[in-house]
């Protein structure tokens, strides 16, 4: 629509700005950060939300010689606002002199805008989907991720023909903590613990909030014996913690109790691994602060 040889999309962030996509431009300058000192200059070229045009160029403090490109000669500098926020610009480039007219600047305005609103959906659109697989409380992913997650795993696995571990944990007498010290107390408690067991799972591992007080853990990769050792250290730490109390300042303890199940040993499908999980937590439960699992017994007895 307009001549360009050289063409740069950049997107504002909280702090700095990015390359996302060019055209014309070396490879290595996409997805670079733009600090924000540089982006303050290129934001300020902006005027009022309008489509800028620059040829010939000064060059000496020109973005077309920062990403190694000298040689443009005329420039369209495009913002992608909405009356919310700028997010970001679309920054055109020619090397013949003075190439760009207002018909230019004005159509390249009207595709910045359209970008910044289909940018703006679609980020909408991302939180709301983020919103909707994380619990509210704790921060950790919910059990719609949990299904969607175990079904991956569960693909993953049989590809490489690999095993994964299912742990589903559950306070013990957590009514009675509630009923001792307040249900605001009570969700203090979720959200440290939710943390406890993020810095003692592994990276790899991922954590869920079931229910209530319920979580699950899928642990890729892991064998009923690793799984054994990873659930042995959670109920440990949580039974070693000190839950500080929001109004005395005075610390508090729970246990945990949970339940194994392995891929493919146990059960094949993230239903009957929740299952498989689950059941061996109701066994834990006749102890409490406890790991179990139900034996399989092989085909062969
Ligand atoms: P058990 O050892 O048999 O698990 O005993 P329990 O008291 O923990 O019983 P259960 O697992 O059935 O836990 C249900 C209780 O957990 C009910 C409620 O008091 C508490 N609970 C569930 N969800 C929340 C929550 O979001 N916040 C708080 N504060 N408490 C919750
Ligand atoms: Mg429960
Ligand atoms: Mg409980």
């Amino acid at each position: 629509l307009t001549p360009f040889d050289s063409a740069v999309i950049i997107l504002e962030g909280d702090r700095d700005a990015t390359i996302i996509a060019g055209r014309g431009i070396p490879q290595d300058y996409i997805n670079t950060i733009i600090p924000l000192e540089e982006w303050v200059h290129l934001k300020a070229l902006l005027n009022q939300e309008k489509s800028r045009m620059t040829q010939p160029i000064n060059s000496s403090i020109s973005f077309w010689n920062r990403i190694e490109l000298p040689n443009i000669r005329s420039s369209l500098l495009a913002p992608m606002v909405l009356p919310s926020a700028a997010q970001g610009v679309i920054f055109i480039g020619s090397k013949m002199p003075a190439v760009y007219n207002k018909e230019d600047a004005s159509l390249v305005q009207s595709l910045a805008y359209y970008a910044a609103l289909s940018l703006k959906n679609s980020q909408l659109y991302e939180n709301t989907r983020r919103q909707a697989l994380t619990d509210g409380l704790t921060g950790l992913k919910n059990i719609r991720s949990l299904y969607d997650d175990l079904e991956q795993e569960v693909v993953r696995s049989k590809r490489y023909e690999q095993k994964f571990s299912v742990l589903m944990c559950d306070l013990d007498n957590f009514k009675r903590y509630n009923d001792l010290y307040g249900h605001l107390t009570g969700d203090d408690l979720l959200r440290d613990l939710a943390m406890l067991m993020t810095s003692v799972a592994r990276r790899s591992d991922k954590i869920f909030r079931y229910g209530g007080e319920e979580f699950t853990l899928i642990l890729p990769e892991t064998d009923w014996e690793q799984a054994l050792i990873l659930a042995e250290r959670l109920r440990e730490a949580v039974e070693e913690y000190n839950f500080i109390l929001r109004n005395s300042g005075e610390s508090s303890h729970i246990t945990i109790s949970l339940g194994l199940s392995v891929f493919p040993d146990d059960a094949d499908t993230p239903k009957t691994l929740l299952e498989k999980a689950d059941k061996a937590l109701y066994k834990a439960k006749e102890n409490r602060n406890k790991v179990s699992w139900i034996q399989v017994v092989s085909a062969t007895g």
